[in-house]
């Protein structure tokens, strides 16, 4: 049987040494301080706000949640990003997507200044990580690379096969398994005989958002699975994009659906924000 990886407790252990550095920025004059901005009344989105402020409380850094309508316009969004790029109270600034659909995401992501985007989702911080030179990565993307690394498997010379291609999962992650000298193969739903290609995989991450979709006939014994997905059954239930029950018997180490990777995004944030916070009191 698989090996769990703990993401709530790995988590904790990491908010762990965050709290610390924040301590003793703290004693030296510099509170890190994390905007966030959420447009609108969608429901899981403010549920994802509150979380984020209360992951700021727990490590003790500053949070300001900025609650804007939903008929806000793209010009006053922006208007109050700027207003936040210019205060040295705020080191971090993120805005809860998605936004309304007459707003444009693009141009609203590129008004925040890159040295405060610590959801990574800018195009400069993107280059960044293709470069291998990035502060900040995105977050669960990089909430991935702790697992594995705090679970002790190593990447190096492995077989990575992502399912996904998003632009905040699979692309990010495919691009650090690959710096990690992982040998990386993207999966997408145009790919054909899918299963052939993942039962050649070591580390397999999946990010389709489709429950239960990977069985344990897709996977070879030993392989390393990574569950990304977040889905809510009819019951109310919420359950991964890998069958846990057919896969985990085959796996050397497997996420689970909650507390695997989920605990891990809001991590990476925090720890983002401590980043910027140390760049920007330089
Ligand atoms: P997304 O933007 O909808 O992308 C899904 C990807 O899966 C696409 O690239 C799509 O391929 C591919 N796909 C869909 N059906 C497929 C199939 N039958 N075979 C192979 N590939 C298939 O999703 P996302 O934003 O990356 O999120 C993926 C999942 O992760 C969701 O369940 C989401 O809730 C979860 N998630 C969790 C966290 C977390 O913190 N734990 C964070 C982000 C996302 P095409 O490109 O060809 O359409």
């Amino acid at each position: 049987m698989a090996n769990i990886i703990d993401g709530k407790k790995i988590s904790a252990d990491i908010r762990g040494e965050i709290a610390a550095e924040v301590a003793e920025m703290k004693n030296n004059g510099t509170t890190p301080g994390l905007a966030v901005i959420i447009v609108g009344e969608n429901p899981a989105s403010k549920v994802y706000v509150r979380n984020k402020g209360k992951g700021c409380a727990e490590v003790g850094m500053y949070s300001e949640i900025i609650e804007m309508a939903e008929e806000t316009s793209e010009k006053t969004l922006i208007a109050k990003i700027n207003e936040l790029n210019e205060r040295s109270d705020i080191h971090g600034i993120l805005v809860q997507l998605p936004l309304p659909k007459h707003i444009n995401e693009r141009a609203v992501i590129e008004a925040i200044d890159p040295k405060k985007d610590v959801d990574a989702f800018a195009p400069v911080n993107i280059g960044e990580m293709m470069l291998g030179t990035a502060d900040f990565l995105p977050c669960t993307p990089a909430g991935i690379m702790e697992l594995l690394k705090r679970s002790g498997v190593s990447v190096e010379g492995k077989d990575c096969v992502v399912i996904g291609r998003s632009n905040i999962v699979g692309k990010p992650i495919a691009q650090l398994l690959l710096a990690a000298n992982g040998t990386v193969t993207i999966c997408h739903s145009r790919t054909r005989d899918l299963a052939e290609v993942t039962r050649r995989a070591d580390i397999l991450v999946v990010a389709i958002g489709k429950a239960d979709f990977v069985t344990g006939d897709m996977v070879k014994d030993g392989v390393v699975v990574i569950d990304v997905g977040m889905n809510r059954k009819a019951d109310g239930k919420l359950t991964g994009d890998v069958d846990y029950a057919s896969v985990a018997p085959k796996a050397s180490y497997i996420t689970p659906v909650p507390g695997g990777v989920g605990p891990m995004t809001i991590t990476m944030l925090l720890r983002n924000t401590l980043t910027a916070a140390k760049k920007q009191s330089k």
